[in-house]
């Protein structure tokens, strides 16, 4: 038989249940990053490299040695680290020494 008190306790508890399983979902920590490889299909597409002076000077005329992940304005790893995650491949880490189609000139820092 169904009273008010059933309905207004079943109501209580559905109303929980979202904020329950939303609270899971953010509890979860994401993977670590892992270094993204040659292979990558997102890599081939984007002719990155490794380093910087492996890259297809036909393929990409425009490419300059001197450009390298670490001078890149998507790359955000710390200095003298070997990798660092970079905004064009999310969750992967690129060699600070190498290069793709995407680079751009990271700004230079403001003076104050
Ligand atoms: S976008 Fe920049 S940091 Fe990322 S792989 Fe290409 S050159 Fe390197």
């Amino acid at each position: 038989m169904n009273t008010r008190r059933d309905f207004l306790s079943k109501l209580a508890v559905s109303a929980t249940m979202p904020a329950i399983w939303c609270g899971n979902a953010f509890a979860q920590t994401p993977p670590p990053p892992v270094k993204l490889t040659e292979a990558d299909p997102m890599a081939v597409a984007l002719g990155y490299k490794e380093d910087t002076t492996k890259v297809d000077a036909v393929k990409y005329p425009l490419h300059k040695p001197e450009q390298k992940c670490n001078s890149c304005a998507l790359y955000t790893g710390k200095a003298g680290d070997a990798t660092g995650p970079c905004a064009a491949f999310a969750g992967k880490l690129v060699t600070e020494a190498g290069w793709c189609s995407v680079w751009a000139k990271k700004p230079d820092p403001v003076k104050p």
